[in-house]
């Protein structure tokens, strides 16, 4: 059996959903949505989908997806979430999910309400060499993780693709922060409280486009995470994320060049985790290609019935929460609660 899916917002980034969707099995987008015209229908010419429109509500009431794959900016995200709830068995909404907490949990209880699975498009946990690294921790290869170091330094002109990002205040926390903050909770658990500095490294944007915080695990657990999008670098290890991670029976390092280490007692073993370059996506931005595969790939499963897509809307809330909590520390120099 086909899932039929609409997808909502055909704009930069939505086009690795589509290639995705298309190179994935048993699932298919059977109409695309923009308000604005000319992007739907350029996105229905590339791909070859035989509907679009733009006005979300009508072409939902006409298709009644199984899915509904949202991809627009975040002040959009509520209206169009609560609307799909009524209309799909599953709805993704990339992130970030909400600008706070009210919207998100609105969000959560109105899927709730229906019945219909609910997602945050959140990749980088996707993304190969962080899905090796938590393979060996569940493993017990390292032991239990103590300590963390997760850095995404890079100086590639991300506002070329996404110009709106240059006017966001808190931009590296609510951009990448984001990603960082669930990829830590994955890795380590919930967080129980951190401090935060940001900084304004580029004098061409009006945000903060660099943080550094300090996070306090339930578990006794201590990470640190960082962020720049003004690092001067080379090569530009853009977009990896790179990683330490230490337990009490061992280490694992993610260095640029997709090089990952397991450290133990007996001595290093390294190997290559870079991902294939999907025959629609192009270097570097290969890594995230990959992630959206894998993060759909789990998608469709769900739709099969086979287990829930990771991670849920009701797990974001805790990480916008994080990310709210770090915005908060970094404004009032103080250690916050999560
Ligand atoms: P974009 O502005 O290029 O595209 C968004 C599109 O949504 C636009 O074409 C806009 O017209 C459309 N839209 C807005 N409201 C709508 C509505 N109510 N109904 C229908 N269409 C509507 O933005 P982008 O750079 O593609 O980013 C989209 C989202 O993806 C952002 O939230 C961004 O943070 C996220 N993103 C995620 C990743 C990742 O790795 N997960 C990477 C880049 C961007």
């Amino acid at each position: 059996m086909t899932h039929r899916g609409v997808l909502i917002g055909c704009g930069f980034f939505a086009r690795n959903h589509m290639a995705a969707w298309a190179e994935l099995e048993g699932v298919e987008i059977v109409a695309v949505c923009d308000t604005d015209a000319a992007k739907a229908a350029a996105y229905a010419r590339d791909f070859g989908i035989a509907r679009w429109g733009t006005d979300a509500a009508a072409l939902l009431a006409e298709i009644r997806p199984d899915f509904v794959d949202i991809a627009t900016t975040v002040g959009s995200h509520r209206a169009l979430v609560e609307l799909a709830a009524g209309h799909a068995r599953l709805v993704i909404c990339q992130k970030p999910f909400a600008e706070t907490v009210e919207d998100a949990a609105a969000m959560v209880a109105a899927c709730a309400e229906t019945g219909a699975m609910l997602a945050v498009h959140e990749n980088f946990r996707w993304q190969r060499p962080i899905r090796e690294v938590k393979a060996l921790v569940r493993a017990g290869a390292i032991g239990v993780p103590r300590w963390l170091r997760l850095s995404f330094r890079h100086g590639y002109d991300i506002y070329a693709n996404q110009p709106y990002l240059a006017g966001v205040r808190d931009l590296a926390l609510t951009d990448i922060g984001l990603h960082l903050f669930d990829m830590v909770r994955d890795l380590m658990g919930d967080i129980d409280r951190l401090s935060c500095e940001v900084q304004r490294r580029n004098p061409r944007v009006a945000g903060f486009d660099a943080f550094q915080a300090l996070l306090r695990h339930h578990s006794g657990a201590v990470s640190t995470v960082e962020c720049s999008f003004h690092s001067v670098l080379s090569p530009d290890p853009f977009p990896q994320s790179l990683l330490q991670i230490e337990g009490d029976g061992g280490s694992i390092e993610v260095t640029a060049g997709f090089r990952l280490r397991l450290h133990r007692a007996e001595g290093v073993e390294e190997r290559d985790v870079e991902p294939p370059c999907p025959v629609w996506g192009e270097r570097p931005w290969h890594l995230i290609q990959d992630s959206v595969l894998a993060f759909q790939r789990q998608a469709v499963a769900a739709l099969d019935g086979c287990g829930t897509v990771e991670p849920s809307g009701a797990h974001n809330l805790g990480t916008l929460a994080a990310v709210l909590a770090a915005i908060r520390a970094a404004e009032r120099g103080t250690v916050e609660r999560v």
